[in-house]
Order: structure tokens, then C-alpha cells, then sequence
């Protein structure tokens, strides 16, 4: 179950504000690596150790005035449909305004859980003035100034408190999903893999999940394809718009193993796709990237390594993933596309034997050790796989806080050139023995 959080309201009451201060050490990280990411406004986040998703509804907006407060109410629509829960944000240094109204009057008919923030409450002497917000009928009002943090971790205390428990997973099937930009082709691989006799696939439908499980079983393949785009709208928002597009992928690749990112190869790897692919490194999930159309290029024999190259340097740091080039309307390497992503799957969920483990990273450890910090030496003792749905590794140590984070780099990269974990993010972790 996908835990996503919208932040709605008005412009200018500080949504955004807020948005980063709750992402802002993650957001730090990737800002170190490319500039490409910095415009984003879906996030993963965490409280409290539960892992939800953020997102910024203010990101969404685009276009002149008029069109504005339509897109405003779209949002909020969207939101109660497919968040888990609504932080309505409202701004006390200008009390209730016509929108605001407005915006309360839907939130209050609607049965998801909404939090109402007053925002801009910097100092103790305004918390009397938040008390008129009490005339929406929202319930509590959450002083909250998202400039200095204060009062932001007593509203995502309530508001992680109505996060449903992760439900047992059901099925030991690989999931995959195929996400991408609008007419990459995205329906018509699951109709190719589906085939005009769509008797053969069982939609499973599961009680509170919001993506149908497709199972498909064929050609010495089974998995379960996640899709949302077949799912049946409770409401009249367009489809089309941003925002309900990008709240799908999130509960499609939540729900997911490994997912499929489609690019059309006459426009290559855009910042929406680089979002995505964070979002999926992030989530722990395996990955391929399927250049679609590649019917539609002139080529020569450099052609795909130059485009693998150009996609790689977009996603650096993490570029151990497989690209597949695929002309779905010419069916070419469709079922390669399913090879790659089962062996991402396997990847993603093997477990190397400790013995076999230590030999080789001790070894590696011995020929390379972590550099000496204030004449202390490292010793790495041995390493084991942890458990868990993702590859972990730890490697137990005498001083791990001197491991520095080029030298972990370094062993992710040897635990990938020996044990092949193409297209899966792994953690590591320096321990104490
Ligand atoms: P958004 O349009 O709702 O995303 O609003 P922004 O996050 O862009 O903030 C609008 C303005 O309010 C900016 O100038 C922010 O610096 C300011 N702002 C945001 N949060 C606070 C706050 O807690 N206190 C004060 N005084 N200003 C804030
Ligand atoms: P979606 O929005 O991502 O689901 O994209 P669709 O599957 O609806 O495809 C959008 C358009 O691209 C349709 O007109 C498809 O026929 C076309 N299309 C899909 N795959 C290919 C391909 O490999 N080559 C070419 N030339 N067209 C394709």
C-alpha cells in the first residue's frame, strides 16, 4: 500500500516550503548529483520510521490565472480520490480567503483524513490567531511555521497515525509495472504481452490495493503486471492531467518489483522520467529502461551505444541498469524485455552465500583496505547478506564510523562486478564487531 501524502492549498501559503523541509535530507543528496532533479515536487519521505510519499500539489499548477483555481479544485479532487492523506495548508499571516473557503467546503465532504496546517505561525504570539481556521469544521488546527520546523512534527505525528499497516503480501509472483510519459507505448506492450486472446489474463483485484494484478503466465514467464490505467475512475477529473498521472505511477511502482521505465526513443530520457527513476531507486526497486520505438531512428552499429551512454550520464550515480530497445508495433525484443526484467527479479532477489561472500569481498577488502583515519586502522572482520525483500550487506568492523562514503562506493561497485546486480539499488553497512 502506497502511504502518499498531498500537501493542498492556495498558492503562497508555504505548501512547497513545507515539502522540502519534510524531504530535505534526501532531497540533499540527490541535488549532489544532478541538476537535472531539482524540480520536483513527489518525494519519498519518512516519520517516525513509516515511508511515505510527498507530494507538493503546488508543482502541478501551470498556466495563466483563469485556468488556476480550476486546476486548484482538479488537485484537491485527485487528492481525496487517490492520497492517503491531505494536509490542507493555510496561511495565518492572511487568515481565511474566497479559495481556502472554497477548498474546505470539498475536503469536508470527503471521508480521507485531512489535517488542516496554519502555516507561517513563527512566533507563540500568532497560535491565538489560527483559531478562526476552526470555522472550516476540518477539526484540529496544526500551528505549524515550515520556515523553522516548528510544530511540524507534532502534524506528522496525526498524520502517519492514519497510515493503514502494510498488508501481508499475498503472492511470491515477481511484479512488474511499466510506467512512463504519456504514448510511449506503454498500453501497447501490455497488450503485445497480453495478446488479442485476453482470456488468458486473470485480473486480481485486491480488495485494498488500487492497481489491478494481471497474471500472466506464458512462454516460460509468470508474473503479476501491475496496471492502474485499467482501474475504473470514481470521478470526472481528467485523466490526462499531470498530477492524477503521477499519483498512479507512485501506487503502480509501490506495488511493485521491478519496474519497466518506457522512454520514446525520438525524445530520450526527460526530467520526468529521471524523477520517476529516482522515486524507483529510492523505493528500493528493481529497474529497466525500455527505449521504445526504436522502429522510428535512423541507426548505424554506434547508434544504441551512444544512446546508452547519454542515458547513463542522466541517471549517474546509479547507472548498473539494463536498457533494452524495444519497437513494440514491430514486436521486436518484446520477450527480451520480459528475459531482462526476470533476471532483474532474480537479482533483485538472490542470496549470496556467506561463505562465497567473504571470500571474495575480504579478498577485495585485503587488496584495496579503507584508508587509514588519525592512524586508526579498519578491520573488516567478515560480511554477511542480510535479509530482506532487497539486497543488504554489512560488513562487520572494528571502527565503522571512519568507513567513508567513496570507500562504500568502492565496494558497491566490486559487489556488482562479482556477484551481478544489474538493475537493483543495494545498501551497505559498516557494523560493529
Ligand atoms: P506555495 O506557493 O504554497 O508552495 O508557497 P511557498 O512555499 O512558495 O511559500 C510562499 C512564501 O511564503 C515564500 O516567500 C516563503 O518563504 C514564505 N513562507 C513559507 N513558509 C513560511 C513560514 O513558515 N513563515 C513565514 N514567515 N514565511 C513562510
Ligand atoms: P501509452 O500512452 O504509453 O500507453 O502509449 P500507447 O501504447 O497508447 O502508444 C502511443 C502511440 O505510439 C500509439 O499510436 C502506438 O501505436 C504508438 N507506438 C507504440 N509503440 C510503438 C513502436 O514501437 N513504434 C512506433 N512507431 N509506434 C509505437
Amino acid at each position: 500500500m502506497a502511504n502518499i501524502v498531498a500537501i493542498v492549498g492556495r498558492p503562497n501559503v508555504g505548501k512547497s516550503t513545507l515539502f522540502n523541509r519534510l524531504t530535505e535530507s534526501r532531497k540533499a543528496i540527490v541535488d549532489d548529483f544532478s541538476g537535472v532533479t531539482r524540480d520536483r515536487h513527489y518525494e519519498t519521505a519518512e516519520w517516525i520510521g513509516k515511508n511515505f510519499t510527498v507530494i507538493d500539489t503546488g508543482g502541478f499548477v501551470h498556466g495563466s490565472d483563469d485556468v488556476f483555481e480550476e486546476a486548484i479544485r482538479d488537485q484537491v479532487h485527485i487528492a481525496i480520490e487517490e492520497a492517503s492523506a491531505i494536509i490542507f495548508m493555510v496561511d495565518v499571516t492572511t487568515g481565511i480567503t474566497d479559495l481556502d473557503d472554497e477548498i474546505a467546503d470539498i475536503l469536508r465532504r470527503s471521508s480521507k483524513p485531512v489535517y488542516v496546517a496554519a502555516n507561517k505561525v513563527d512566533h507563540a504570539k500568532l497560535h491565538h490567531d489560527s483559531a478562526e481556521f476552526y470555522a472550516f469544521g476540518l477539526g484540529e488546527i496544526y500551528n505549524v511555521s515550515s520556515a523553522t520546523g516548528s510544530g511540524t512534527g507534532e502534524l506528522l505525528d496525526a498524520v502517519v497515525s492514519t497510515f493503514e499497516d502494510e498488508p501481508e503480501d499475498d503472492t511470491t509472483l515477481a511484479k512488474y509495472t511499466i510506467v512512463g510519459r504519456p504514448n510511449v507505448g506503454k498500453s501497447s506492450l501490455t497488450n503485445a504481452l497480453l495478446g488479442v486472446d485476453r482470456n488468458i489474463v486473470t485480473p486480481v483485484a485486491g480488495t485494498t490495493r488500487d492497481s489491478i494484478r494481471i497474471h500472466y503466465k506464458q512462454f516460460g514467464h509468470e508474473f503479476l503486471l501491475i496496471d492502474t490505467a485499467g482501474l475504473r475512475r470514481k470521478s470526472k477529473v481528467n485523466e490526462d492531467i499531470e498530477f492524477y498521472s503521477v499519483m498512479r505511477t507512485i501506487k503502480a511502482l509501490e506495488d511493485s518489483d521491478v519496474v519497466l521505465l518506457m522512454l520514446d526513443a525520438n525524445d530520450g530520457i526527460e526530467a520526468q522520467d529521471i524523477n520517476i527513476f529516482h522515486l524507483a531507486e529510492k523505493n528500493r526497486k528493481g529497474i529497466v529502461i525500455v527505449v521504445n520505438k526504436w522502429d522510428t531512428i535512423d541507426k548505424d552499429n554506434k547508434t544504441m551505444k551512444e544512446f546508452e551512454a547519454r542515458i547513463k550520464e542522466k541517471i549517474a550515480p546509479f547507472t548498473d541498469i539494463p536498457i533494452v530497445f524495444t519497437s513494440v508495433t514491430e514486436k521486436q525484443r518484446i520477450f527480451k524485455t520480459l528475459e531482462v526484467a526476470a533476471k532483474v527479479y532474480e537479482n533483485k532477489t538472490k542470496k549470496i552465500p556467506t561463505s562465497k561472500l567473504n571470500e571474495v569481498m575480504l579478498q577485495v577488502i585485503e587488496n584495496y583496505p579503507p584508508p587509514a583515519l588519525k592512524g586508526k586502522y579498519i578491520k573488516v572482520k567478515y560480511v554477511t547478506q542480510l535479509p530482506g525483500r532487497t539486497p543488504m550487506f554489512a560488513f562487520f568492523c572494528n571502527l565503522p564510523q571512519y568507513v567513508k562514503d567513496p570507500y562504500k562506493r568502492y565496494i558497491e561497485n566490486k559487489l556488482r562486478e562479482h556477484f551481478d546486480f544489474e538493475g537493483v539499488p543495494i545498501q551497505i553497512y559498516f557494523r560493529q564487531k
